[in-house]
């Protein structure tokens, strides 16, 4: 069975990692958000692309799901001795990483070309393709800042201001990256990792569109919110400001039209008769991932509903 997952950061990595401890490394593909990605102290630094491959490689903080494990901070206490902006944390090991990408980038390779080489280096053997080569950058439209950029939002501000809206700059002119349509069309189904839909999962769907992605017969999607609330981050809040109740089956209503089946968290149980009712099929069970071990337990769930349900040919 040949899987594509379309993925965030944390949330996402924790079920791309659960994937690949099962499928060989020819059945999984992951496409990841580059919407977070910025420009800082001139280095070019893509979060949920770091994430996913630094969670592949195990190279990951197991306790923060970001960064990487036994980690440094050299560079940024002297950066801070120099009154340089501390907003954003850099550690010693991550820091190469965005210096060699920014490097590359400028001698004219793409993002796509950069993470396959990363990936060979870290001993990732599945395949990790940026949603595009082109830049897209998310803004965070707030009540009290107006437009943000998306890290200003999250990490400066600490996802505290309240959300109007959201654009993707760049979003026009940015076309799928190399191998990402390919990898939908070649899938026998598409996963949605549990990741914020508005600024993980949105932004990947607005590069793909119109193309085929919407007609993909097997689409299933993990809920990234349990009993109302997010495990991490601020996707709960993001749809309560918006004027929406949070819950999986607004998770589920965001993506509406493109779902053929959607996994609830045990505690959600009682909504499946709604996504029934909406020709949804649905799968409970624990989707919260506090371990290695848990991930490949709910990427076999995900796996065995895949196989358990007939592709829409409505779709
Ligand atoms: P980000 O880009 O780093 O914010 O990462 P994602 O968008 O991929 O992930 C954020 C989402 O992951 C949040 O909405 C969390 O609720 C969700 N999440 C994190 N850990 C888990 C987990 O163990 N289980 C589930 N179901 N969702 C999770």
């Amino acid at each position: 069975m040949k899987l594509t997952a379309l993925a965030g950061g944390v949330g996402g990595a924790k079920l791309a990692h659960g994937l690949a401890q099962i499928l060989p490394p020819e059945d999984l593909t992951v496409i990841v958000n580059t919407g977070d990605d910025f420009e800082h102290f001139g280095l070019s630094i893509s979060p949920d692309l770091d994430t996913v491959c630094y969670t592949l490689a195990g190279l990951a903080n197991p306790v923060a799901g970001w960064g990487r494990a036994d980690e440094t901070w050299n560079a940024m206490a002297n950066l801070k001795r120099l009154g340089a902006p501390d907003w954003f944390n850099l550690g010693d090991s991550d820091l190469a990483t965005h210096l060699e990408r920014t490097r590359r980038l400028r001698e004219g390779q793409t993002l796509s070309q950069i993470t396959r080489d990363f990936c060979a280096a870290w001993g990732v053997r599945h395949t990790v393709l940026p949603m595009s080569d082109d830049p897209v950058r998310t803004m965070v439209d707030t009540v009290e800042y107006g437009e943000l950029p998306f890290q200003e939002y999250f990490v400066k501000h600490r996802c505290e201001p309240r959300v109007r809206g959201f654009r993707f700059a760049g979003i026009e002119s940015a076309r799928p990256a190399p191998g990402v349509l390919e990898a939908i069309q070649e899938a026998d189904a598409l996963v949605i990792c549990p990741s914020n839909p508005w600024v993980s999962i949105d932004p990947i769907l607005s590069v793909l569109h119109p193309s085929s992605f919407i007609f993909h017969p097997l689409v299933v999607a993990v809920s990234p919110i349990l009993g109302g609330r997010t495990v991490k981050g601020p996707a709960a809040k993001m749809f309560a400001e918006l004027g929406i109740e949070p819950s999986a089956l607004a998770v589920a209503e965001h993506y509406r039209g493109l779902l053929t089946g959607f996994v609830l968290d045990t505690v959600d149980a009682a909504l499946a008769p709604a996504l029934q009712r909406e020709n949804v099929r649905t799968f409970i069970t624990n989707t919260l991932m506090n371990s290695p071990a848990d991930r490949r337990r709910l990427a076999q769930d995900v796996l065995n509903f895949i196989r358990s349900t007939p592709p829409n040919t409505e779709h």
